[in-house]
């Protein structure tokens, strides 16, 4: 079945236009759907009763099922979401001060293994269609509504690699930043890859979002283990596809960092990280380490952690120190995926 989640209002319009549907009728489902939620064509009071009857019996409006939410002491929201194929997939939604920050999630499963992160285990199941991409901003957007919220930022920072499949990302940042869909600014929504250089200049030719790159460490030695993927790609041809990579005006690309004690938290690894990302218009989060049973890595000491983000700071190089946040119910970075079926089974319904 076509699927109203998958085209932008012209694509839209070209597939009415085949089915012998009035094209303009397109602005007015996508105002519905992409505007206001609105999935039933029952209830789209400006169509007439027989083409709701039409569009219902040959388009889908929905693309997950909503099987629980979960919440955090810090606010943090994670939705559990389950495709039509039965696939688990997991939304977070993380509060801010103002910002509220939905992170989607691009893959079910993921094929880096990267040994630190738990979705890393479940291998690749597959890719998430379009549809399945936007929907799951709809689905936060409609948790944030009911608070009398709304989402303000979007990282493709979930379960997956964004850059491994954009095929279906592209089209559904088309869709999620189109005027007549969800009209969300380029500028707020961040695609973070682990390093997937091919790609990064077809992501950043085909739309100006902002960019974050998984980095973790300063040697192809140490980098080899945290981030399997460097072994085909190593730093140095990371950086010069970041140094290559078209900025929006005043963007910098995200260099995600976790120190982890003993392995890539000392000074010297910091001054090794100020001279990679020199001539880069460049920022650097560090994040702390939310370990899990399944890897022997620890969290860098606090006060090691610090005395980095001095070195980084004194270089001026822009560094935040980051916060972990959702951790109590598995929603942090690293940990998606991992949720095991009694936690989902405590989901709360919705
Ligand atoms: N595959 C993409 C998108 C996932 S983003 C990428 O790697 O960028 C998820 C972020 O969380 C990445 O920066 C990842 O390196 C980081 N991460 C994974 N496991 C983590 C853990 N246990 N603690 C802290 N950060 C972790």
């Amino acid at each position: 079945m076509n699927s109203v989640l998958e085209c932008t209002p012209e694509e839209l319009a070209e597939r009415f236009r085949e089915q012998g549907i009035e094209p303009f009728r397109a602005r007015q489902v996508a105002g519905w759907v992409f505007g206001r939620g609105v999935r039933a064509f029952e209830a789209m009071t400006d169509l007439a009763q027989p083409l709701r009857a039409e569009l219902a019996s040959g388009w889908r409006t929905t693309a997950l099922e909503p099987e629980g939410e979960l919440r955090s002491r810090d606010g943090t929201t994670k939705l559990l979401l389950r495709t039509e194929d039965g696939g688990r997939i997991e939304t977070v939604i993380i509060q801010e001060d103002r910002r509220r920050t939905v992170c989607v999630s691009s893959q079910i499963g993921c094929s880096l293994d990267c040994p630190f992160c738990a979705t890393g285990r479940l291998g690749l199941l597959r890719n998430l269609r379009t549809g399945e991409i936007v929907d799951q901003v709809l689905q936060a957007r409609d948790v944030l509504a009911a608070r009398g919220e709304h989402p303000t930022h979007m990282v493709f920072m979930g379960m997956g690699e964004p850059l491994l499949n954009l095929r279906h990302v592209i089209p559904a940042l088309r869709i999620l930043t189109h005027p007549g869909a969800l009209a969300f600014s380029p500028g707020r929504i961040t695609v973070s890859t682990a390093g997937v250089v091919p790609q990064m200049p077809v992501l950043g030719r085909a739309i100006r979002v902002r960019l974050a790159v998984s980095l973790h460490a300063t040697t192809d030695e140490v980098r080899d283990r945290l981030v399997p993927l460097n072994q085909r790609f190593p730093i140095a041809s990371l950086l010069e596809a970041c140094r290559a990579y078209p900025l929006p005006p005043r963007g910098r690309i995200s260099f995600e960092y976790t120190p982890i004690r003993d392995l890539n938290d000392s000074t010297e690894d910091a001054t090794r990280l100020v001279r990679l990302v020199s001539g880069i218009r460049a920022h650097v989060n560090l994040i702390p380490l939310n370990e899990h049973p399944a890897s022997s890595f620890e969290r860098a000491k606090p006060e090691r952690v610090d005395r980095f983000a001095g070195v980084l700071a004194r270089a001026r190089v822009p560094v935040t120190v980051r916060q972990s946040r959702g951790d109590d119910i598995l929603a942090a970075c690293g940990q998606l995926g991992a949720s095991d079926p009694p936690l989902a089974a405590a989901a709360v319904g919705r």
